[in-house]
């Protein structure tokens, strides 16, 4: 149930109400818009008769159920965005785009090096790079694993990026928050409920990477995993689903953008590089993802894909990433953001 509370409402009003909420056995989630202070009322909906009767109470204005099954992460319990801190001054959900962009895997020293470098020089405002891979053969390159971390942990020193990395399982949660400022779930664990509940009980960022054929409700249901722990630092990305379509490795859901940002507050972001497969198809579905209303992008880029251990095919050379960068000004200018 949502609880907004009036215009004019007290301060000591709105606490009695926060406590009134509690003492039904709810947990509340308090949003303070730019007008007025809304409730959410998080619990067992069989005690919803005691919240209705709220409408009474001095500074009220009214009661109303939340029709969505992700309350936390639904418009209705909070209309402003939510802004996640990624640190290093770099945040996303706000008016400037956050682009995160490096390697697939973090592969040497000088390959994390080289493309920290390339992409910082372009603009953009966070660093990538998997040392723990989830490949669909064991008998690819798996990634550095701590080495990895490692490395990227030395790029971010240099070159003042924050950087952001999967976790795939629980037991790596604590030596990748050692090095990640934002932890990225993968498509294909995006329905590890275990680990979701793992991350809501951190406070980090978390990046959720919209799964092979995960409807849009079921998305918002993983994040509501970890808003529902106490980590409201929560980022969306939409990567590609899987269709009959085979002329791009997934079919990118645009769409996935406009109602996503209908739905929630969290921030979407958009991956066009696993979304085509093909580097050549990533700038225009990058420009299309800002154009759609995207909070941000994240790019694959290598120094030299031909050589990359893992996604060659679909990662830009520094030369396109920065071509696409300057494309990317414009349209972000065009809609009213700004990178
Ligand atoms: C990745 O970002 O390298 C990755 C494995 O992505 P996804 O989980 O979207 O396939
Ligand atoms: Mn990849």
């Amino acid at each position: 149930m949502i609880i907004s509370m009036k215009k004019s409402a007290t301060s000591e009003q709105i606490e009695h109400v926060k406590q009134l909420i509690e003492s039904f056995g709810y947990k509340v989630h308090k949003s303070k818009g730019t007008e007025r202070v809304i409730f959410g009322a998080i619990g067992d909906e069989r005690g919803k008769e005691k919240l209705t009767c709220l409408e009474a109470q001095p500074g009220v204005e009214k009661v109303i159920p939340i029709l969505s099954p992700y309350k936390l992460a639904s418009r209705e319990t909070q209309e402003d965005p939510t802004i996640v801190d990624l640190g290093m001054g770099v945040t996303v959900g706000g008016k400037r785009l956050l682009i995160i962009a490096g390697p697939c895997a973090v592969e040497s020293r000088e390959q994390i090096l080289d493309v920290a470098s390339a992409i910082q020089d372009s603009g953009a405002h966070m660093l990538r790079g998997g040392a723990f891979k989830p490949r669909t053969s064991p008998y690819a390159f798996q990634g550095l694993k701590q080495d990895g971390l490692v490395l990227l942990g030395m790029a971010k020193e240099q070159y003042s990026l924050p950087v952001i990395t999967e976790i795939m399982d629980i037991k790596s949660l604590e030596v990748i928050s050692d090095y990640a400022d934002c932890l990225q779930v993968g498509a294909r664990n995006i329905q590890n409920f275990q680990l979701l509940k793992e991350l809501g009980r951190i406070r980090k960022p978390v990046l959720l990477k919209r799964g092979l054929s995960t409807t849009i409700e079921e998305f918002l249901m993983s994040a509501e995993y970890v808003l529902s722990g106490g980590n409201s630092q929560v980022i969306l990305c939409e990567r590609g689903i899987r269709t009959f379509e085979t002329a791009t490795r997934n079919t990118l859901d645009i769409s996935a953008v406009p109602v996503l940002k209908e739905k929630t507050h969290l921030p979407v972001i958009v991956d066009p590089s696993h979304g085509t497969g093909h580097a050549r198809y990533v700038a225009p579905m990058a420009l299309a993802a800002i154009a759609a209303g995207a909070d941000g992008l994240m790019i694959e880029v290598h120094p030299k894909p031909e050589e990359a251990l893992s996604d060659g095919p679909q990662s830009l050379r520094p030369a396109e990433f920065k071509a696409m960068m300057e494309g990317l000004r414009r349209v972000a200018n065009a809609v009213g953001r700004e990178i």
